[in-house]
């Protein structure tokens, strides 16, 4: 959502007369667009403040913007201005007053309405894929996560809107589109009486683009819509990325995620009966608040019969505002790294087999851009996102089929037939 946020905030710069330089050295104003889930990213951006060369403006934007706001400017007198996630649409005006009035400033007031930007193709990361945001903010409120609290309570975007963009997106030759959202499956439009299903079955029948994906889905809100409509549409890619971060029960209830171990294995289950050929990925936190060894066994076992494609794995963070800041934070550091390690290790090897059952096939892959190492090779990716690098002049946005020669964990390589 990060990447789709600075996208936003590039198309509204632009269309003001701003210029975007890829060299920080030629930079009069340096946005930094920032994550707050962790401490360590947090803690990098003040580290990348400190290095930012004199005479230019910086401007704090993101999640540790929302959650930090005024401390920002306290913190360190090179800050300019503090924007938070919910005042983008507004970011011209705010650096025009921020330039040519020399102030510095705070806007970090949470918006009940959806503010509707889209960024044109000249702004956006990617001419293959494209990010829409369907949704903002979560009302889940994990124990662990830092997001109700930076990105506010849900925001719905209204189908119309999201149609609007898909349709850009298609006719501007786009191939894939990724509905984006921190729980993507509780979209609704209530106005207009459309849930997630439906907007994904409308997007997958109206929209021509080849794969259509979304994330994040939050498991404890799956229902059998979903599976029915993944199978009627073959345009939604068979991936999932389902967060299960931890694979206790007690952890989880803890966590204050509202499924337990079971119910998610049978959603999977479930997916994995009705369209066998469908991929998943994850999240886990290791080294939660009282986690035993029992407790990390279980998630260990649960990543073993998912099977995951990839998974993101880290070290328990605690966060501000957060629930879990009561919690005996017990674990020896070392401890939780000798875990994180050994999950890493499991998942890998998991990775390894599958990829391993791959050589001597032909997939299809999309190009995504050239290998900028190798010039005579491009990078592509499956439709479950594993990585697949081969010789070849194909541009970005074509489809090929790659036999497959060599594979390592976390990549693929092939040759064109
Ligand atoms: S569902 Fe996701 S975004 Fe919402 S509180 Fe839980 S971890 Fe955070």
């Amino acid at each position: 959502m990060n990447v789709n946020d600075s996208e936003r905030i590039r198309h509204i710069l632009k269309k003001k007369g701003f210029v975007d330089v890829q060299d920080e050295d030629k930079a009069d104003i340096i946005i930094i667009n920032t994550c707050a889930v962790r401490e360590k990213p947090q803690q990098k951006v003040f580290s990348y403040v400190g290095r930012v060369g004199k005479g230019k403006k910086v401007v704090i934007a993101g999640c540790v913007a929302q959650s930090e706001g005024l401390n920002l400017l306290k913190k360190d007198k090179k800050v300019n201005f503090v924007i938070g996630t919910h005042q983008y649409y507004k970011i011209d005006s705010i650096f025009e007053n921020c330039l040519k009035e020399n102030k510095n400033g705070v806007d970090v007031e949470f918006s009940k309405e959806w503010k509707e930007i889209i960024p044109d193709i000249n702004t956006r990361e990617s001419k293959v894929y494209g990010y829409i945001s369907i949704m903002e903010g979560c009302n889940n409120f994990c124990s662990y996560c830092i997001v109700p609290f930076t990105r506010g309570r849900e925001k719905h975007r209204p189908f119309k809107d999201i149609v609007k963009e898909a349709e850009y997106l298609s006719y501007n030759g786009y191939k894939e589109i990724i509905l984006l959202g921190q729980n993507v499956n509780s979209w609704e439009d209530k106005k207009e009486g459309i849930k997630f299903v439906d907007l994904l079955s409308y997007i997958a029948t109206n929209i021509n683009v080849k794969w259509v994906r979304f994330i994040t889905s939050y498991p404890g809100y799956y229902d059998n819509e979903l599976i029915e409509v993944m199978a009627k549409h073959r345009s939604i890619a068979r991936h999932i990325h389902f967060p299960a971060q931890s694979g206790s029960t007690r952890i989880l209830k803890r966590m204050n995620r509202t499924y337990t171990r079971e119910q998610y294995l049978k959603m999977i289950f479930d997916f994995k009966k009705n369209l066998p050929d469908v991929k998943f990925s994850s999240d886990f936190i290791v080294g939660f608040p009282s986690e035993n060894e029992n407790d990390f066994n279980l998630t260990l076992s649960l990543i073993q019969e998912v099977e995951y494609e990839s998974i993101f794995s880290f070290v328990y963070s605690p966060r501000k505002h957060t629930k879990a800041l009561l919690l005996k934070d017990d674990l020896d550091m070392k401890v939780k790294k000798q875990r994180l390690y050994k999950l890493q290790e499991v998942q890998r090897d998991i990775q390894l087999i599958n990829n391993e059952k791959l050589i001597g096939r032909v997939v299809e892959v999309l190009v995504v851009k050239r290998n900028p190492k190798k010039i005579d090779e491009v990078i592509a990716r499956t439709e479950s996102y594993r990585v697949v690098n081969f010789e070849s002049d194909a541009k970005p946005g074509e489809f090929k089929k790659i036999l497959i020669e060599n594979v390592g964990p976390y990549s693929l390589r092939g040759k064109e037939i």
